[in-house]
């Protein structure tokens, strides 16, 4: 069993209330209910409503365990995912299951719309992968809005980026219909309406045996015995080994929550949505914002003891996710205990004539606990026989110690295959990055040679014209040299013809002379 409520969040801003007597006597009544979670809550509160009488014997405080602890997701579908369900029982009867999971958030929505203090209701839920996916995430859209009426809405990479600042997430599939609650505060709420229509609740009571023989049903407990006509079992993983018919069906599985201190601005920097939010793992991280606080949930184990150093390990997974948290301050952090079965999906039905029992609803019990309660509460009232569609998910032995073993392995290899998708995408956008930047640095490259060709052709061509300059330059030099040399012979020719003895006119003509 895990501590008690008193050690969550949810404990220290629980609406008063005064804890309920312990049962010292024998009494009677219409149903006693074995279990005060919200499968027992919301059967007997189902029952009170059409005026039955009821008792709930519950063996430590009202949602003490599961259902006052959890991450207050309230969202249609069951703990196993929908296209197993159909792989199971037909798309057909896969239809009429999803639809009564809608029904019990419907059922939890009215419920809040009478008004309950402390529950808060916040619309909206986020599904964000950690894998690239964006086809994949289409398909189920597709797959829900076609065979199950329920339109969800794709967010591409850049607004779930835009939205939470984190490089961890890829695509998201965002749910309009769902909405999250204070738990605990719902639980007493019922409880409370309950007692109000005269139904009685014993507190640390726990059933330590039955007789369900005969016409009137015995359930008896250390201090006490309730004598009842119909008899239903919510004790979920804490049922005990007096029970073995139910104890072997379930396997408890322990996941972990957290709460910060109020740390409004950084919130307000690093998630920008109000709803609920869970990445699509098999065992996931899923949190939300209350408050100024951040409260987030996440990993599983079979083993029911609270890990040390948890509120450091929830600390240090915030900050892988979202960078800009770490070194928050973790103010509270709590374990609770799901009943899971082999099939993963819940118990609803009938044990023997008179003996019902509705349990094993893993981590998806908000919606599905509600719609257990109103199946069983109109069988045993108007004969219904919507239960009847849980039959295919009977009490299956889920391995004892070593089914216990075997389901943590079977965690760790999910985990192990969460890994392997997320660091694949993670791989490809690090190779598309790294490609993006090889080409940037190509066009750098290329850019500077052409700026180098540009500079080196510049020093080439004035080199050039320097020699040309300089070609030119000793062309003259020689031209002008040659005329020198021209002129100077050009003289000395002058010269020597003036120093020739000078013949007299007469004499020149006589030889033939002219002058030109
Ligand atoms: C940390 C955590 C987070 C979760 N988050 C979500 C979420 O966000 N959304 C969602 O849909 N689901 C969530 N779940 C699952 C959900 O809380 C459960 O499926 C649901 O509360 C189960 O209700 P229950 O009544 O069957 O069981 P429980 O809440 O476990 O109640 C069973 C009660 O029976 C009592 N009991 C057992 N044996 C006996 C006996 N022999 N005699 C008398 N009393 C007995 C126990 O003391 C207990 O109080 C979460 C669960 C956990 C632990």
């Amino acid at each position: 069993m895990t501590a008690g409520a008193s050690d969550s969040f949810y404990a220290t801003t629980a609406v008063p209330h005064a804890p309920r007597p312990r049962l010292v006597q024998d009494v009677d009544t219409g149903v006693c209910i074995v279990g005060g979670g919200f499968a027992g809550l919301w059967t007997a509160r189902a029952l009170a409503r059409r005026g039955y009488e009821v008792a709930i014997v519950e063996a430590g405080t009202i949602a003490g365990e599961a259902s006052g602890r959890n991450g207050g997701f309230v969202s249609a579908g069951f703990a196993e995912r929908l296209p197993r369900i159909v792989e199971r029982v037909g798309i057909e009867q896969a239809k009429r299951l999803y639809a009564m999971s809608r029904r019990g958030m419907e059922i939890v929505s009215d419920t809040l719309a009478e008004g309950i203090p402390g529950v808060d209701p916040v619309p909206g839920r986020l599904n964000v992968q950690r894998f690239d996916d964006l086809d994949g995430v289409r398909r189920q859209a597709e797959f829900l809005a076609e065979h199950f009426g329920h339109e969800m809405l794709v967010w591409p990479t850049e607004r779930v980026r835009e939205t939470l600042k984190t490089e961890r997430y890829y695509q998201a599939l965002h749910d309009a219909d769902a909405f999250s609650v204070h738990p605990l505060n719902l639980a007493l709420a019922l409880a409370a309406e309950i007692e109000q229509r005269g139904g009685r609740i014993f507190e640390r009571t726990r059933a330590i045996g039955a007789d369900l023989e005969g016409v009137r049903k015995r359930i008896v407990t250390e201090s006490g015995r309730v004598r009842a006509s119909e008899v239903v079992f919510c004790g979920s993983s804490f049922i005990g080994k007096e029970f073995p018919q139910l104890d072997r069906t379930i396997l408890p599985v322990s996941t972990y929550v957290c709460t910060t201190a109020p740390i409004p601005e950084q919130l307000r920097e690093a998630i920008r949505y109000g709803g609920a939010i869970a990445d699509t793992r098999r065992a996931g991280d899923y949190y939300r914002i209350t408050g100024d606080r951040l409260l987030w949930g996440g990993r599983i184990s079979t083993r029911t003891s609270v890990p040390r150093g948890l509120k450091k390990k929830l600390g240090r997974d915030i900050a892988r996710v979202y960078p800009s948290l770490k070194g928050v301050e973790i103010e509270h952090a709590w374990a609770g205990t799901m009943g899971y079965t082999i099939h993963r999906m819940p118990q609803i039905g009938l044990l023997k004539p008179g003996a019902w029992v509705a349990s094993g609803f893993g981590g998806h019990g908000l919606n599905t606990a509600a719609m257990a309660g109103e199946l069983i509460s109109t069988a045993i009232v108007d004969h219904d026989e919507r239960w009847r569609n849980f039959v295919p998910f009977g009490l299956v032995w889920a391995g004892g110690g070593i089914g216990r073993r075997l389901t943590q392995a079977v965690y760790w290899g999910m985990q192990l295959g969460d890994k392997y998708d997320e660091s694949k995408s993670r791989f490809k956008e690090w190779r598309a990055r790294r490609a993006a930047a090889a080409e940037a640095a190509r066009k750098v490259a290329e850019e500077k040679r052409a700026v180098e060709a540009a500079e080196q052709k510049k020093v080439e061509d004035a080199a050039r014209r320097k020699r040309e300059q300089e070609e030119l330059k000793k062309l003259l030099a020689q031209e002008e040299e040659e005329e020198r040399r021209r002129k100077e012979e050009g003289a000395k020719d002058a010269d020597s013809a003036n120093k020739k003895p000078k013949k007299n006119k007469k004499a020149a003509a006589e030889a033939g002379e002219e002058d030109e």
